[in-house]
Parts: C-alpha cells; sequence; structure tokens
C-alpha cells in the first residue's frame, strides 16, 4: 500500500518557500533481489568513508537534522559475520533491531540480540555490534546531529582490554 501515498511537500525554512523539497510520507523497507534490507528511495552509503576496523557494513541516514530537528535516524546492515568499529563516544546511541541476529558488546557485557530489542550505549562505553555468522544484523540508530567524534582504543588500551574476561575475547580492531 506504501506505493499509492500522496508526496507532500515541506519547507525546512518558511523564508524558502520557492524551493520546497519533496518526501514521500512513507517510505517502505523491502528485501531486495540479493536478499538485503533496504528503504526505498534513501541512498545506501558507506558505513564510514574511511578506515578498515569494520566489516561488511551498509548505512541510510533516514531522517536527518533537517527533517527532524537535533537528531539522526540511520539504518545499518551488518552482513553475516560483519561487525561495526569497536569505539567509546560522549554521545549516546539508540538502537533498536530491526532484523536477523547478532551480539553487542557495550561497557563490559555482551548482550545476544534479536529483532525488536533495544540497546542503549551510555556515554563513553565501549561498544561493538557483530552479526551472527549465518545471519545479518540489520538496525536503525538514533544520534544526536551534534556529537564528538568516536574514540578508537591507542594500543595501550587495546592491550589492557586483551586481558578482560569478557571483553578479551570480544572485541575486533
Ligand atoms: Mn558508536
Amino acid at each position: 500500500m506504501h506505493g499509492a501515498l500522496t508526496p507532500y511537500a515541506f519547507h525546512a525554512n518558511m523564508s524558502d518557500v520557492h524551493a520546497p523539497t519533496i518526501v514521500p510520507a512513507v517510505r517502505a523497507f523491502h528485501e531486495t533481489p540479493e536478499g538485503d534490507f533496504r528503504w526505498d528511495g534513501v541512498d545506501v552509503l558507506a558505513y564510514k568513508s574511511t578506515g578498515t576496523h569494520f566489516q561488511d557494513i551498509t548505512r541510510q541516514v533516514l531522517f536527518d537534522g533537517e527533517a527532524a530537528p537535533g537528531v539522526e535516524l540511520r539504518y545499518f546492515e551488518v552482513a553475516a559475520g560483519g561487525h561495526s568499529t569497536f569505539e567509546r563516544h560522549e554521545h549516546i546511541h539508540a538502537v533498536l533491531i530491526l532484523r536477523g541476529r547478532g551480539r553487542a558488546l557495550v561497557g563490559e557485557t555482551i548482550f545476544d540480540l534479536g529483532e525488536r530489542d533495544l540497546v542503549q550505549v551510555p556515554p563513553m562505553h565501549w561498544h561493538q555490534f557483530h552479526a551472527a555468522e549465518d545471519a545479518p544484523l540489520g538496525f536503525l540508530c538514533l544520534v544526536a546531529c551534534e556529537r564528538d567524534r568516536p574514540q578508537r582504543p591507542t594500543e595501550d588500551d587495546i592491550a589492557a582490554l586483551r586481558t578482560h574476561p569478557v571483553i578479551g575475547a570480544f572485541m575486533r580492531v
């Protein structure tokens, strides 16, 4: 039924009435022929523009700060066997698992993740998401538009974290 909806125009800035942005009211989330899930009409981006500390992730920005002031909602899909960057930062993540399975490290705890689980990552907690070996992990992630840059562990951090009974065996850096 999504395709029958009529697009509407909105003005991000009321003084800019001559250049309305046309957006569909509803976007469908559908499976591609390759078996991935994507949101209609939203560019599929690399997870991050540079770096080698993650594997097999795509990113779609669903709501940027213009549509939803102050926050961005992104959709990430980690392919089976893939993982996000091991990192920490002051800003928080609110994550909703939409499809697949996997595990997450948050702080010093590992959580099994399934569809519709919610994950909250508090400030300055080390975190990393792993897709299962045989299933992808697709999730929404809400962040503030104004946020600090993620910190990756230093060589000293890595050496110390390797000896941690929970984190050591989980982290991929
Ligand atoms: Mn993060």
